[in-house]
Parts: structure tokens; sequence; C-alpha cells
């Protein structure tokens, strides 16, 4: 029994081996191989689980997970759907992925408080720390760094209640996201602290489509060019709707739901 064992540790072994190298022969050439139907596993396809594969930033050593396929966020449509949950919730990924984030900045940015949007309160918690760490100013006259998080009211406007507002009111807001992509987001972010009398002082996410919006620059660990073959599209202009692509996933900021 236990040389049974041991001979299918062994297969297993080798098959995880075969995959990676599958994946990464693939990913080194731009291709993904999982880009078949997503179905559930052992049904002619791959399961999201397994279609997706770990990429490391150039920089710094954060891990970052994409799954390739046809995804539909509230703006637009992806081929890959990039999955932060553990950056966002396991300690040690959102430490590493705040460290990454300070050296975009440098050390006269005037930062008060962090907006966090996409869940990114903990990545937001530790770049407090790091700014304050590496001697980045804040204005506040407690010496530290506000980390707010923002409510949506039954439109999908942010609003900050009155018992948040003075964390914004003339202070320099730095917006802090998982993902950006249309830019659309950040726009909207931006428009609502400089209406609540904030200053907006720069944007960081842990992926970014675009270099910047608006003239702000979206300070990124991640870019396209680290995803391979990344694309973003309008709904109506999406080259995988007009084959006929069955749409994976709705995703947003939480997570997927599969179609
Ligand atoms: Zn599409």
């Amino acid at each position: 029994m236990e040389i049974k064992g041991k001979n299918t540790s062994f297969l297993l072994d080798l098959l995880n081996i075969f995959l990676e190298i599958l994946i990464k022969y693939s990913y080194n050439n731009k291709k993904c191989p999982l880009s078949l139907p997503l179905t559930d596993s052992g049904k002619g396809g791959y399961s999201m689980e397994e279609r997706t594969f770990k990429i490391t930033s150039k920089n710094s050593n954060v891990p970052l997970k994409i799954a390739h396929g046809h995804f539909a966020t509230n703006h637009s449509h992806v081929n890959y759907y990039i999955d932060m949950t553990t950056l966002k919730t396991r300690q040690s990924e959102a430490e590493a992925a705040a460290k990454a984030l300070v050296p975009h900045y440098i050390a006269n940015t005037v930062v008060d408080t962090i907006v966090c949007l996409d869940g990114t309160q903990v990545i937001g918690a530790y770049l407090a720390q790091e700014l304050n760490h590496s001697g980045f100013m804040s204005i506040n006259a407690h010496q530290t760094i506000y980390v707010v998080t923002p409510e949506y009211d039954a439109n999908g406007q942010m609003i900050f209640r009155d018992n948040i507002q003075p964390m914004i009111r003339g202070k320099h807001v730095l917006i802090l996201m998982a993902s950006v992509t249309t830019g659309i987001t950040v726009r909207k972010s931006a428009e609502c602290i400089q209406y609540y009398g904030g200053i907006a002082a720069g944007v960081s996410s842990i992926f970014s489509a675009v270099d910047e919006v608006e003239g702000m620059r979206v300070n990124a660990i991640f870019t396209g060019d680290d995803v391979p073959g990344y694309e973003t599209y309008t709904s109506h202009e999406c080259p995988m709707c007009r084959q006929g692509q069955k749409v994976d996933a709705l995703v947003n900021s939480y997570g997927y739901s599969k179609l």
C-alpha cells in the first residue's frame, strides 16, 4: 500500500511539473494554454482554479494570480481575470504590496489620507506605515496618515459621511485601488474627493492597464506588460463577443461569479 501511495504521489508530482513547464512555455510565448471555454473540471475544459497561474512583479516579490478567459467588468470586457484575493487578505502579501508601491513616490509627496477602494484596506494600512517609515510628510495635526474607505449610495455614487469628511477636506488624498482597467473609477473617485474639498495626491494600484488618467499618474506594481496579451475592450467592441465566445464570468473588485 505504501509503495502504491508513493507511486501515486510521484505521478502527481510529474503531472504538476509538466503543467508548470507548459504554462511557463506558453507564458514566454505570450500565449496562455488555458484559453478553452470555462467549464467545471473534468467536463472537457478547465475550471477557474485550474486556469489560474501566478506571475511575480519585476522589481519586488509580489505574486499575482491571473486567469485567461472572457470576463465582463462594470465598464469593459477583459481577457484576463486578475485575482487579488490573497494580496488583499494575506498579511505578508499585503505588506509586500505596500512596500512595492512606496518607491513610486518621491519623498516630498504629501499624503494625509489614503482612500482605499476595491477592498484594499489592509494594503492601505501597510502603505501608511511604509510612507511614515520612509519619511513622507503629512500635514495632519497628529502627524499620521488616515486610512479610510468610502461608502456608496444607491446610485453607486461614492460618499463620505460627516464624521469622515474632515479626513478628506483640505487633505492630500492618495487613492489606492486593486485594479485600474479603463480609468473611469479613478476619474469618478478624484472628482468625489475634490467635491469634498480634498486634493488628489496620486493614484496607486496593484494592477493598471493605463499609465495615467486625466493627467494623474497611476503608480502600479503590475502593468499590462506584465500580463501576457492583456486586452480590455468596451462591451460593444469586444472581439470575443463578436466571435460568439461565451462570457466566462462577471468580475468586480469582490471577485468573480461564473456564468
Ligand atoms: Zn466580450
